[in-house]
């Protein structure tokens, strides 16, 4: 078969190839993209950040996404079972320039919406193409076979490859690259449902995270009176479970009076469902003629609801490193591809460091009664608005926050102690798809 021919292939239209694939069509750059899926179609990852927004502009959406999301001030903040309080952070009290607000979105809207504006920037991009094999050439072109829906296989020869293939993480399974990460052992439980109550007029878009025993829970939002639930519990909890799926997420949920509270009255509008084993690293970032962008080269606990936009980020930076490989020299792209190395685990290092201590008792306590304390609030508050990157002021503030969480822990290390030995992670297969299906 002769096989087709391209500047640029993207494995997967989700947000990171759709981005990756229309900014280098807008530099000229002739790029097929592939998804396996139709869009619309459902993923999870709904709540987006501010830094978000200058994306969407430099894409010409932002119009679009303002009408198909949620407006979001901020995010907020309680402990289970404690005295139903919240804290809540708003983007408008961070640091720099990030804007004041961000939006929840479906992502099945939000990712037809990136699909079809991508096609429109001049992207030659199909739907229900799965790509199944990569073959590096000695020319240092690719050699990529996809089957359609009709089961005919495709070949195209590419002179630059984007993995953009998310959680399914093509290039780093298939090469065995990809580690999952022993310091985040957790799993997720979620499901759509209608009629439960917001929080009250302008915050009524906030996301809320909640604090409780087994771990964490969202509430998301949606347009048409839908809120997206999702419980992400540590790897005894979700053993424990012996009922089916549906009645466990509802059963965790009811654990919490508030948000018992807040869902009298609600029905589930979809099935729960789970995901396991989640966080996880590829040992290769790029290589001759090859980048991974998104999840498909990292996944991060989503209690910042990072994903989509270190996955937008990191796209729009990607496509300097396809332009390297295509006119400039080795060395040229060598320094592009280090760059772009530094900058991605800048993003995910800042992002990580909250995550892993978000469930420890200090950290809990320094996010219900924030103190601003040189500023170091509006840090944070830039961190949970997604300016990860290179605001200095931010990156001084959260040092020092680092410090001061530091100092809180020495003085409390008996509880410190105790809540790493709950959730550390005693056996990987514990958290296995297994304990996880819907029976
Ligand atoms: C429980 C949970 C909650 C989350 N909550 C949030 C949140 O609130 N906010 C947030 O920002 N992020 C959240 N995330 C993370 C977010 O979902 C991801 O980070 C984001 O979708 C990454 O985008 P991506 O384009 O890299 O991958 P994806 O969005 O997964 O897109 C990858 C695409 O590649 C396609 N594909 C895969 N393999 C192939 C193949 N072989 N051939 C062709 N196509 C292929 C897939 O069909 C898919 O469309 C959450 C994640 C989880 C698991």
């Amino acid at each position: 078969m002769t096989p087709n021919t391209t500047d640029v292939l993207v494995i997967g239209g989700g947000p990171a190839g759709t981005t990756f694939g229309h900014l280098a069509a807008q530099r000229g750059w002739q790029v097929t993209l592939l998804e396996k899926d139709k869009h619309p179609r459902f993923h999870i990852g709904e709540s987006l950040l501010p830094m978000n927004l200058p994306i969407f502009e430099r894409l010409g959406i932002l119009d679009e996404v303002k009408d198909i999301g949620v407006p979001k001030l901020g995010a907020d903040f309680t402990i289970a079972n404690s005295n139903g309080r919240h804290e809540t952070f708003y983007f408008s009290k961070a640091l720099g320039e990030s804007p004041d607000h961000a939006f929840e979105v479906r992502r099945s809207e939000f990712d037809q919406l990136l699909f079809e504006h991508c096609k429109a920037a001049g992207v030659n991009a199909s739907e229900g193409t799965k790509v199944t094999h990569v073959e590096r050439l000695e020319s240092g072109s690719h050699r990529v076979t996809a089957v359609d829906t009709d089961g005919e296989e495709v070949i195209w020869e590419t002179r630059f490859l984007v993995d953009a293939s998310g959680r399914d993480t093509f290039m780093s399974s298939r090469n065995g690259w990809k580690k999952r990460n022993p310091k985040h052992a957790s799993a997720a439980v979620f499901a759509h449902y209608r009629g439960v109550k917001r929080r009250a007029g302008e915050n009524q878009g906030n996301i809320s995270l909640y604090w409780f025993d087994h771990g964490w829970i969202w509430m998301i939002p949606l347009r048409d009176d839908i809120m997206s639930i999702g419980a992400v519990c540590y790897p005894d909890y979700i053993k424990s479970r012996r009922e089916p799926l549906d009645e466990f997420l509802l059963n965790t949920l009811h654990r919490i009076i508030s948000i018992r509270g807040r869902m009298r009255g609600a029905e589930a509008v979809t099935p729960a469902q789970a995901t396991g084993n989640y966080s996880y690293l590829s040992d290769r970032m790029f290589g001759p003629g090859f980048l991974m962008i998104g999840d498909a080269f990292a996944f991060i606990d989503p209690v910042f609801s990072s994903g989509v936009y270190l996955a937008m980020n990191g796209a729009e930076r990607g496509v300097d490193v396809a332009e390297a490989w295509l006119t400039a020299s080795e060395g040229a792209y060598r320094k592009a591809c280090r760059k772009y190395e530094r900058e991605t685990h800048k993003g995910l290092a800042t992002f990580s460091w909250f995550i892993y201590r978000f469930t420890s008792p200090v950290m809990r306590y320094m996010f219900r009664k924030p103190r601003n304390t040189f500023r170091v609030v509006q840090g944070v508050v830039s961190m949970l608005a997604g300016d990860v990157y290179s605001n200095r002021a931010v990156r001084r503030r959260l040092l020092l926050f680092k410090t001061l969480y530091s100092v809180a822990c020495m003085f409390n290390w008996r509880s410190v102690r105790a809540a790493w030995k709950v959730r550390r992670p005693k056996n990987q297969a514990e958290l296995q798809e297994g304990a996880l299906s819907s029976e």
